[in-house]
């Protein structure tokens, strides 16, 4: 049987050329960077090589971007970074119900550390409403967090309307652009933001390996202490394979991406309108018109999301339920419930994310299989018969 994959948005699989890019720096181009023999300075030069397109991608300058071990430690870097440098001016931070926990939890964390933080809400299709980040910042705010794209849902975020209330205030926005960076063409001076973090296991690129964009001028302290690599800011010895293969996804993402970001639109809506039209109670979750041009989420209801989805994974079909990280978990996704979301349409619900090697016949299949797969289990579910 062969594997349709539709879990872009939990992880990409590498691309071939990102691959073959990285494999030298294993064996032959082993230096350390920070070395100045000849072979750690090929290490430095492929590595101020990756840092030139990651900067051409999202068009910031070379100096502003500090590469970290993912996602995850860039927002950490980020929240932390900016709170404990700025704790002078105030202790209050802005952010949403929305976040990746990479987020909520570093600002968990940080109230325990006298921080206040503000969790603003979002309407019903996950859009966060930069009046209501207005009207939270107060004199104490240091930093705002929200989100570019939602991973679970796709919604992308008025970053540039809430960047122009941030700037009015004179406190730093910070965007997670995980999903975003590689998809949608992206440029932090026409957002406006002074932070911003990407993972490259989103963008075709390693895992283990990410960015921590920060504008020039930014107040930031460093959390990992030790040497002096990435102009201070984040100490260690490079991960040099990890890095060109962020460099090299990087550059095939600013010349594929357009055209890419409009064929998975077309296959998005065709599952969308396909599960809609097919399929009974189904309904789309996340902003109908802005969001990723990959992210499938339909609530489905009385059929169990992870039910549904381990009989598509019978077929060879891989998808998830809300997310990744909460697929283990019993709680429903904390983004679906932000959406007002009762917890038996959260857990009813389906996330497929498209990608560079999805095909029209792939979509085709799972439309062909997931009514059968609802019928199947509604005609077993008690929630249906007390529905009627
Ligand atoms: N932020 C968002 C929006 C994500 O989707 C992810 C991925 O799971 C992360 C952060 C974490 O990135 P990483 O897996 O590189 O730590």
């Amino acid at each position: 049987m062969k594997r349709i994959y539709l879990d872009y948005a939990a992880t990409t699989p590498t691309h071939p050329d990102v691959v073959k890019a990285m494999l030298p720096y294993f064996s032959d181009s082993f230096g350390n960077p920070s070395s100045i023999y000849a072979c750690g300075q090929e290490a430095k030069e492929a590595i101020e090589g990756a840092r030139a397109s990651v900067a051409a991608l999202i068009g910031a300058h070379e100096d502003e971007i500090a590469f970290t071990s993912g996602g995850t430690e860039a927002d950490n870097a980020a929240l932390k970074g900016v709170a404990y440098a700025n704790s002078d001016k105030g202790n209050h931070i802005i952010t949403s119900s929305i976040e990746h926990h990479a987020i909520l939890e570093t600002g968990h964390y940080l109230e325990t550390q006298g921080f206040q933080v503000t969790i603003l809400p979002v309407d019903k299709d996950g859009m966060v409403d930069p009046d209501d980040v207005r009207r939270a910042i107060t004199d104490k705010t240091i930093i705002v967090s929200i989100m570019n794209a939602n991973n679970e849902i796709g919604t992308i975020q008025p970053i540039v309307e809430i960047a122009r209330v941030t700037r009015d205030a004179g406190v730093y926005l910070h965007t997670d652009a995980v999903q975003m960076v590689g998809h949608i063409p992206l440029d932090v001076d026409e957002l406006g933001v002074d932070l911003l973090s990407i993972s490259a296991h989103k963008l075709y690129g390693p895992k283990g390996v990410g960015v921590l964009y920060t504008r020039k001028g930014t107040k930031l302290v460093s959390f990992m202490h030790g040497g002096e690599q990435e102009f201070g800011r984040r100490a260690g010895t490079h991960n040099v394979p990890g890095i060109v293969g962020l460099g090299k996804a990087a550059q095939i993402a600013q010349q594929e991406m357009d055209e890419e970001a409009e064929r998975v639109t077309r296959l998005r809506d065709k599952l969308i309108n396909g599960v809609l039209e097919n399929i009974d109670h189904a309904r789309l979750n996340g902003h109908p018109q802005t969001r990723l041009p990959n992210n499938v989420n339909v609530s489905i209801s009385y059929a169990e999301g992870e039910a549904m989805c381990l009989n598509l994974d019978r077929e060879g079909i891989c998808c998830s339920t809300g997310s990744a990280c909460s697929s283990a978990a019993t709680e429903p996704s904390h983004v679906l419930q932000a959406l007002g979301l009762d917890p038996l349409q959260a857990h009813s619900s389906l996330r497929f994310s498209l990608g560079k090697w999805t095909t029209e016949e792939e979509i085709d299949r799972v439309l062909d299989v997931l009514p059968r797969i609802v019928s199947k289990l509604r005609a077993m579910s008690p929630l249906l018969k007390s529905h009627h």
